[in-house]
């Protein structure tokens, strides 16, 4: 019984991705992304892009080449948004995913994870009304030491940010690469001094921890996990979300125009489906 019923849902995605609009949406009425599938098994490779986001602003006729490669304009972080909602995507938080790698729990088709790094103040300003405006969930992820600071989320910003239904997790104190440090009580002060400080203030559990720039290793690792986080973010794509990389899960890189930004999508996503039935890459 439950293999027939997987057999027709994976028989039914295989047809949409061979014959869907591959990456823009003809019209907003019809998905380029079936919600096919129902559940995700725990049991394989989960296809749930991470989108990872810096700069949410317009764009400045100052900006170098190195702000204008992570810089999204708030058109643009809008129409990646309307994407997710007119093709079927169904934002999830970083709870949610780790109930799945954890238990097995089913997560809705086409899940996606929005998050927010290093705590720049215009993500405030520019994503928070739209993620509002969607219903969408996201975790911001800051480093201590910044909050407050010119530029940068004020402590009230936070709370406003909990009360607005989004998710606060650590970026460490300093934003250091972690791996560089020797002194496991300095390291320590970094990922579990960080949740202390923003769980005393916030009031709320701080669960999810992202690496400074994507470095970690075993020994960062098993620090995270024994300072009580429920998982990490890890570097940029490495293959799908397993039960093994709950300390290390893989992320995206927002995209800075809507073409890219599917393409990556789906890429991600088709890990979710049988090998016969992924598209192409
Ligand atoms: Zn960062």
């Amino acid at each position: 019984m439950r293999r027939s019923t997987s057999i027709i849902l994976a028989a039914a995605s295989c047809a949409v991705v061979a014959g869907g609009a591959f990456f823009m949406p003809q019209s907003s009425a019809r998905p380029a992304v079936r919600s096919a599938p129902a559940t995700v098994s725990a049991a394989r490779e989960m296809g749930v892009p991470i989108i990872v986001y810096h700069v949410v602003r317009p764009s400045y006729p100052s900006d170098d080449a190195a702000v204008r490669a992570i810089a999204v304009t708030p058109e643009t972080f809008d129409a990646e948004m309307r994407y997710l909602r007119d093709t079927g995507y169904h934002v999830i938080r970083f709870s949610d995913l780790e109930s799945a790698l954890r238990g097995g729990t089913a997560l809705p088709s086409n899940p996606v994870v929005l998050s927010f790094d290093d705590g720049w103040h215009d993500q405030f300003v520019y994503a928070l009304p739209i993620l509002e405006k969607y219903h969408y969930p996201a975790t911001f992820f800051v480093f201590t030491n910044s909050i407050g600071r010119p530029g940068f989320l004020s402590w009230s910003d936070l709370h406003a940010l909990i009360a607005a239904g989004m998710t606060i997790g650590s970026h460490s104190r300093s934003h250091p690469f972690l791996t560089r440090i020797p002194d496991q009580a300095t390291l320590w002060q970094e990922i579990h001094g960080s949740k202390l400080l923003l769980e005393s203030d916030l009031g709320v559990p701080v669960n999810e921890f992202a690496y400074p720039f994507g470095a970690y290793d075993s020994r960062i690792i098993g620090m995270v996990e024994a300072a009580g986080y429920r998982s990490a973010r890890g570097d940029y794509f490495t293959g799908g979300q397993t039960p093994a990389k709950l300390y290390a899960l893989s992320a995206m890189n927002a995209k800075t125009a809507l073409r890219p930004f599917v393409q990556k999508l789906r890429g991600i996503s088709a890990l979710a489906l049988p090998l016969s039935c992924r598209p192409a890459r």
